[in-house]
């Protein structure tokens, strides 16, 4: 089968490789889907660890080829795939912190994953989708996942007013969750025109250049604001934008050794919430009947679909501008 190895930092190899055979409770998945998302730039920049040499993506899913002895799982089922695998038996596993088991590996960073014609993977991980669902709205599962994990550490109850930092896939996923769950202004700070125009046709009511204008100006007050960007200004904006008492959600990973000041007295006396939101732990299932239900505006955020030779060429440029997701189909 053919596959793309990261073998060290800024080194893709496409490559071919035999295919795996599933043992008990194992299945070796035919991708249809693998998304691209910041987080595999990271890895590949050497900014978020991974095993090397290791296959990357792990937003995917695809048909089941073969199954492993006493299987629950058919072939040809249409699945998507949590990629993050846990203990299960650990503290945090039974209190549902699964993004800090110990054990904690991911398909597509420790073990290989969705950048490939087939995926072997342990049947704990596998998601049944509508069979049918566009292939294409498999790499949003993941991601998606990981969105809802920051909806419900904001626990909006309906009427707040929500900023979103960034718009990118997760951001503009964060402002389709927020409009479903009743918040009454969504407004999404972003540098790119063409991600405003987005974010206005899938739910946000107010779009902001935080170039073109000046933030803390035209945006205040917020009750819960997002930071989808991963850059230290947004990181700081958000902190700006929020009011006495809200919460900042913060889901955009910065590269691991960044540091910045605070001010502590800026956050006890402003009784401000800076709440770090981690993975999909137990949101996987969730984000599959969401993306099945149809309520989210998926097709409008792909902006390109390539094979396994356009990886390269992928990672190596940031996403043009005005693209949103690139989607490989192996
Ligand atoms: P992305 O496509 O890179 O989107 C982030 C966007 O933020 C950028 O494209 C950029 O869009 C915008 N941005 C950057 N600097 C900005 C600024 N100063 N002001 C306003 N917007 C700014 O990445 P993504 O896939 O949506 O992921 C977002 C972040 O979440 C990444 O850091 C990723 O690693 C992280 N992530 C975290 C989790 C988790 O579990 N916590 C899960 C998945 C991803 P413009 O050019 O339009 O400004």
């Amino acid at each position: 089968m053919r596959a793309v190895f990261l073998n060290a930092v800024n080194e893709l190899v496409a490559t071919q490789v035999s295919r795996p055979r599933p043992e008990a409770g194992e299945s070796l998945i035919r991708v249809l889907a693998c998304g691209i998302c910041g987080t595999d730039r990271h890895i590949y920049k050497g900014e978020y660890p991974s095993a090397k040499p290791v296959i990357l993506g792990h937003e995917f899913g695809g048909l089941i080829e073969e199954v492993g002895a006493g299987s629950k799982f058919s072939v040809g089922q249409l699945v998507s795939v949590d990629p993050n695998i846990v203990c299960g038996k650990c503290d945090d596993c039974i209190a549902g912190r699964t993004a800090f088991c110990p054990d904690l590996t991911a398909l597509g960073v420790n073990i290989n994953g969705g950048l490939a014609e087939f995926v072997l993977t342990p049947d704990s991980q596998i998601y049944p989708v509508r069979t049918d669902l566009n292939p294409l709205h498999l790499a949003f599962i993941e991601p998606l996942a990981c969105s809802i994990r920051g909806m419900d550490l904001a626990e909006l109850k309906g009427g707040e007013k929500v900023a979103v930092l960034g718009g990118g896939v997760i951001g503009l996923l964060v402002v389709q969750l927020a409009k479903l769950a009743g918040a009454s202004e969504i407004v999404l700070i972003t540098r790119q025109k063409f991600r405003r125009d987005v974010a206005l046709q899938i739910g946000a009511t107010k779009v902001v250049d935080p170039i073109s204008e000046k933030l803390a100006d035209v945006v205040k007050n917020m009750d819960v604001t997002f930071e989808c960007a991963g850059a230290i200004e947004t990181f700081k904006d958000a902190q700006v934008i929020t009011r006495r008492g809200g919460s900042v959600i913060v889901l955009g990973l910065t590269p691991a050794d960044v540091e910045l000041e605070i001010k502590p007295f800026s956050i006890v006396v402003n009784e401000l919430r800076i709440q770090g939101s981690y993975l999909n732990p137990l949101t996987q299932a969730r984000a599959a009947e969401l993306v099945g239900s149809g309520d989210l505006k998926l097709d409008i955020l792909i902006s390109k679909v390539v094979d396994l030779s356009g990886v390269q060429t992928i990672l190596d440029a940031p996403p043009a501008e005005g693209d949103i997701k690139y989607i490989v189909c192996p």
